[in-house]
């Protein structure tokens, strides 16, 4: 029997979708944090339960060719990244793995073929929103991120997957609070001020917004606080006092209150203008987001005839890739805001042939329908908890000719593939995409037709 402390040979021949490594001891399931498929390890066994263990690596008695050394000085604490250990290449092995297991397992989508991931050719500096936590470490302020399962702050001086310049500014803020003396928030005792800073940057245009989020609207030297950031910032448009007074893990509150400039900064994607603002979704990786758009519009197949839907929307953008392509674009997102932010999109692009409704996409599309209005050809872009079967039901009802599936969650869209393909739709393609090099995180688009009867 495996006890704690016992210090154990493993060879590693699977990985969970976490990305730990997984063995077998006398038969029990062992997970190795760090160690990959194909190595042999020299462990010591930290936790036992019935079904499984948890080990350490004392020493890497065998090493995959495919393991560099992470280039990150805090990857082992911080919560981000988890495939650093791994090279680039194996990384995108490892999430076209994902998909295929997800679509077998949950999708029983066994004979399906899966793409090769698409990786990006310079996989740092991607993110284009940082969300830094701020508050009182061991040695003084600190904004950083948090460790993995934890909300301790990890201070970082400089992120590699960031876009330079939200160091710039998680710098200048902590530069202001420290010169003012100005408290960060205590998520225990509630007491305290400043709870994040977020940054979102346009790649394209280099404007840059900085958002400082404050569990009050009333801080000390507003004219300071931004005379730093203009300083230090290049391309800055625009600094945000966010209130977030409420308890939570929440990062943003509702209010926003425009310290310096713009309410909202611009950028630019496949020739589209987008405005960006503090509570709206945009694509935190706007290089792949094209690829990801475009094999979306492949998918998708227009001819210039069809009436398009997108669902869960954002700011629009996928629509509005689309508008030039069909005869319609009708988009439906739950935020109000996104959906204002849409219309004004399309506006400013000179897009006269899109809708925007705001709603539940399990709401509005059965009243849609209702009312006579179908889509030949449907987008759909969940959050990780993927389509209300609500929403699946309408559009079996619906049966549009396409359906393309934009999916940040390998298990949901398996599920939901799974409900499709049992009522009269097939899956033609599986495209995964890395939008978050480095992260277990995986996307995927997928191309699902209607079965001819
Ligand atoms: N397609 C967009 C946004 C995708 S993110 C893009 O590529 O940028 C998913 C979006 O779904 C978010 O904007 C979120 O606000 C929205 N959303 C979440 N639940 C929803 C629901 N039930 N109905 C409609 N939109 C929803």
């Amino acid at each position: 029997m495996i006890k704690k402390d016992d210090i154990l040979d493993i060879g590693i021949t699977g990985m969970t979708h976490e990305g730990i490594g997984v063995g077998r001891i006398d038969g029990m399931v062992v997970f190795v944090q760090g160690a990959l498929d194909g190595e042999r390890a020299r462990i010591k066994i930290i936790k036992v339960t019935k079904t499984y263990a948890v080990a350490r690596i004392e020493e890497l008695t065998e090493k995959s060719p495919l393991r560099q050394e992470p280039f990150c000085p805090v990857y082992k604490r911080c919560g981000g990244c988890s495939l650093q250990h791994m090279r680039y290449e194996k990384t995108l092995d490892f999430k076209h793995q994902v998909v295929i297991d997800n679509l077998q397992r949950i999708g029983g989508l066994t004979e399906l073929k899966v793409e090769p991931t698409l990786g990006m050719d310079k996989p740092s500096g991607y993110r284009n929103k940082a969300q830094y936590p701020v508050g009182m470490g061991k040695s003084g302020l600190e904004a950083g991120f948090f460790a993995r399962r934890s909300h301790e702050i990890v201070n970082t001086k400089s992120c590699d997957i960031q876009h330079p310049v939200s160091d710039t500014a998680k710098a200048a803020v902590l530069e202001y609070m420290k010169a003012y003396k100005v408290s960060a928030y205590d998520e225990v005792t509630h007491y305290g001020l400043i709870r994040h800073v977020v940054t979102k940057v346009g790649i394209q245009t280099g404007e840059v917004m900085v958002i400082i989020v404050s569990a009050s609207p009333s801080i000390p030297k507003r004219d300071k606080l931004v005379e730093i950031l203009k300083g230090r910032v290049p391309g800055l448009q625009s600094v945000i006092l966010n209130i977030n007074d409420q308890p939570g893990n929440v990062v943003l509150g509702k209010r926003n209150i425009t310290l310096y400039g713009k309410d909202s900064i611009e950028d630019r994607l496949g020739g589209l203008i987008f405005e960006i603002s503090p509570l709206s979704f945009y694509q935190i990786n706007p290089v792949q987001t094209e690829i990801l758009y475009q094999k979306a519009i492949t998918y998708a197949g227009l001819t210039g005839a069809e009436t398009v839907f997108d669902l869960y929307c954002g700011i629009g953008t996928i629509a509005l890739f689309a508008a030039g392509k069909a005869k319609k674009v009708i988009g439906v997102e739950v935020i109000p805001e996104a959906v204002e932010a849409a219309r004004r999109n399309a506006e400013r692009n000179g897009i006269t042939n899109a809708e925007f409704y705001a709603g539940e996409a399990e709401t509005v599309v059965p009243q849609l329908y209702e009312q006579g209005v179908k889509a030949d050809v449907v987008f759909v872009d969940p959050p990780r908890k993927g389509c209300d079967e609500a929403l699946l039901r309408t559009l079996v009802a619906m049966a549009p000719r396409r359906i393309v599936y934009v999916s940040c969650n390998p298990s949901t869209l398996a599920r939901d593939l799974k409900y499709l393909t049992g009522e009269g739709f097939e899956v033609k393609e599986v495209q995964p995409v890395d939008m978050f090099p480095w992260t277990v995180h995986v996307e995927s688009v997928v191309l699902i037709t209607r079965v001819k009867d």
